[in-house]
Order: structure tokens, then sequence, then C-alpha cells
């Protein structure tokens, strides 16, 4: 068993720090306080050619795995970039998973080189107002008419709307009365985000100011046939197979973030002295962050080993579920700390840590809550009954 990262692993460890070492915790500040999305950032990631790190050689990737995917997420978040920096460029780099694995040559043509070159934002609609984590139960309906369909319906949620050009939707083809099995009747498209026809409203939430989240209403927009991704009715099949990579990325950039907020921490508990001595000083204010570190070294082994199976192409459902579930909270824990260790100063925003702490929702949250990770992992892994 060898822990160690490889010397390629290592490099992208230190190029993307390079990269991201232009935007710092004031950049993010400003960022969170003003809103707008990070648009200098995204370049720069893109011009480095980072973007492309999961995607195919042959239309301009790297051709390299999750598990290198995931160091660059981490990176990118631990550099006090957070969520908002890995939401910016999160669909770049694994978004368009199902149009690699099911995509036609000619869609792959298409639609790949300008989403790794950076050309194109896209973003991913799934999540919707009245169905919630039922995700079978989606209800906006895609019509076919001649070689196009016409969809209408509601999404929420939606990340990146405000400046994507490009739309993931997963819709429905088939009414859920009419289809043989649940999982069938939903067909996944990749078009243009037409405004004309849909409407993007901003909902203004608790952090990650520069990346926006939005309720879209969708009236009539018209998708050619070529634009959906392979079968009409294996939606849902097809964005299964990118749940269990993004949720590595997740757990990632979830760990990637406690690690900004430890560092600022310890720097702190080291400088700030109280009673004539560092604050660092004492077991009650050391001990804490002793053990933040201890969950975020565990965090990293469970999502490196989820990523590792994947790129192996073994099963990691299990695995992936538990690294996102435990990263996401040893992410929140170390937040929590900070803000903690930096007494008064944890609340102000010139401390960045309160940032960290809201942003450490976000992983916990989304894209699956705690609760329904735990209740696959009793039924899958520990063999109780379904519970939902
Ligand atoms: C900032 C942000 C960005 C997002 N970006 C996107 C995006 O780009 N695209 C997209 O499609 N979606 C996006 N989402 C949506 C996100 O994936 C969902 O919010 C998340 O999956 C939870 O779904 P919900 O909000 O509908 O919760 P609900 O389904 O309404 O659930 C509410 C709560 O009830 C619990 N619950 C429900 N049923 C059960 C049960 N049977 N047993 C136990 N607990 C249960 C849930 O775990 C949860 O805690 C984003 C969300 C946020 C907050």
């Amino acid at each position: 068993m060898d822990f160690a990262l490889n010397a390629d692993q290592q490099a992208i460890r230190e190029a993307v720090g390079q990269t991201v070492a232009r935007f710092d915790d004031d950049y993010w500040l400003e960022r969170d306080r003003e809103g707008g999305f990070p648009e200098d950032f995204y370049r720069a990631m893109a011009d480095a050619g980072w973007l492309g790190i999961a995607m195919p050689a042959e239309y301009g990737g790297a051709g390299l795995g999750i598990q290198e995917a995931a160091l660059m997420m981490e990176t990118v978040s631990a550099s006090g970039a957070g969520l908002s920096g890995a939401s910016a460029i999160h669909m770049n780099v694994f978004g368009l998973h199902p149009v690699v694995v099911h995509g036609s040559a000619a869609q792959k043509e298409r639609w790949l080189p300008p989403i790794i070159r950076g050309d194109h934002k896209a973003c991913f609609g799934v999540t919707e107002p009245n169905t919630g984590l039922n995700t079978l139960k989606l209800r906006t309906l895609a019509r076919r008419q001649g070689d196009r369909y016409v969809v209408n319906g509601q999404k929420i949620w939606i990340s990146t709307a405000q400046v994507a050009s490009k739309i993931l939707l997963l819709a429905r083809t088939t009414p859920l009365e009419e289809v043989s099995e649940p999982t069938r009747g939903l067909s996944l498209f990749y078009t243009d985000l037409d405004r004309s026809r849909i409407s993007v409203r901003e909902i203004e939430k608790m952090g990650r100011k520069a990346v926006d989240s939005n309720e879209l209403f969708i009236d009539g927009l018209e998708v050619p046939v070529a634009d959906r991704i392979g079968e009409e009715g294996m939606g849902f099949s097809y964005i299964l197979h990118g749940l269990n990579p993004e949720r590595v990325l997740l757990a990632a950039e979830a760990t990637g973030l406690g690690r900004a907020a430890l560092r600022r921490a310890v720097g702190y508990a080291a400088e700030r002295v109280v009673f004539d001595r560092p604050i660092g000083k004492n077991q009650g204010v050391q001990h804490p962050l002793a053990e933040r570190w201890v969950d975020l070294e565990a965090a990293e082994l469970l999502y490196r080993r989820a990523a590792w199976l994947y790129d192996q192409g073994k099963p990691c459902a299990a695995e992936a579920n538990a690294a996102k579930f435990f990263c996401a909270e040893a992410g929140f824990r170390a937040c929590e700390t900070a803000v903690l260790t930096h007494g008064g100063m944890g609340y102000a925003k010139e401390y960045h840590v309160e940032r960290y702490l809201r942003e450490a929702m976000l992983p916990r949250i989304a894209p699956v809550s705690p609760q329904l990770i735990l209740c696959h992992i009793a039924e899958k892994v520990l063999g109780l009954p379904k519970s939902y």
C-alpha cells in the first residue's frame, strides 16, 4: 500500500498552487462582498489548462483521473478560494462527464473543446422546487415535436445560470404514469441556455456569493434532438455515472476549505497574545486545532480511496458517499473551530474564517444531503431496509 502522491500528482499540486496564489483571500473577500463571477480566476485556470484535467486528451484535456482532479480541487479550495473558487470551475472540470461517456463523436467534438478551453460556461439543471431529492419525480417536461423538443417547467438552485451559455438539463420525456420503471422516462440534454425562453432569477443566499444560484422558469425552450445525450428516457442512468466522482470532488473541496480554515486558526493562535501568552499555548485552544487536523487527514484518506476506486473502474458508491459525508463534516468542524479560535475576530469579515464557515455549509447540503447519504449506507452497506 503506497499512500504517497506520485511525481505527477505532486507536480499538479504545486502548479495549481502557483496558479491560484494570484488570487488571495482579499480577492475572495471582495467577491463575497460584491458578488459577480470570478472571471479572471476562471480565465487563469482555463489558460493554465486545468479545466480539462480529467477530460479526454483527444478533445484537448489532460486525460487524467478523478484522483488528480480531486487533488486539484482540494488545492484550489485550500488556497482560500474555498467553494467560491471551486464552484466557479466545477462544471467545466467534471460536469460534462455524461457527454464523455454517452455522447456521440459529433457531440463530443462540438461540446468538449469549448468547455475545456473555458470558452463555454455550463450549468446543471436537475433540482426542482416541488420534488426535492426525489429526482425520479421530476416534472419539467420535454415534449418531442419533429426534430426538436419543447421544454416547459421549473428548476431551482441552478448554479452559474447567470453567466452560463449552456445547460445540462434533466427533463421528463415520458410521464411518470406511463414508464415501465421509475428510473426511465427522464432524458438528458446539453443545449443553449436560451434566455428568451428561460428566465433566470438569482437566489440571495448565505455564502459563495461569487457563484450565483438561481430559479429557472422554462417556457417553450426549443431543444434540437441533436442536443439529446444518448437514448431518450435513459437520462437518469446517465447522470448516475457522474454522481460518485462528483461526490469525491465535493469531498476534496470541503477538505481544502477545512485546511484553509485550520491554517488561519493556527496562525492566529500563534500570534494572538492574551494573559501574557499566545492563546495557542493553552491546551484548550491547541487541542481542538489538533483534532481538526486529525479529522482532515482522515477526510483526505477517505476521498483519495474513493477516487482511486473510481479510477480503477471499481464500484465506489459507498466510499464516495462516505467521503462526501465525512469530508463535509470535517471541513465544517474545522471552519467552526477556526471562528472560535479567533474569538470576536472570528466574526469579522477581514479574518476570512466567517466566510469559510458560511461556505462550509454548502458541501453538507449539496448535491445530496447527509440524511440521504446515511440512508444509502444503511441500506446498501449495512443491509437495513430502504427507508425512503
Ligand atoms: C448553493 C447551492 C447550489 C446548488 N447548485 C445546484 C445546481 O447547480 N444544480 C442543481 O440541480 N441543484 C443544485 N443545488 C440543489 C441541491 O442539490 C439540493 O438543494 C439538495 O440536493 C437538497 O435538495 P432539496 O433542497 O430539494 O431538499 P429536500 O429534498 O426538500 O430535503 C429537505 C431536507 O429533508 C431531508 N429529507 C428529505 N427526505 C428525507 C427522507 N426520506 N429521510 C431523511 N431525510 C429526508 C433532506 O435530507 C433535507 O435535509 C444547489 C443547492 C445549493 C444550496
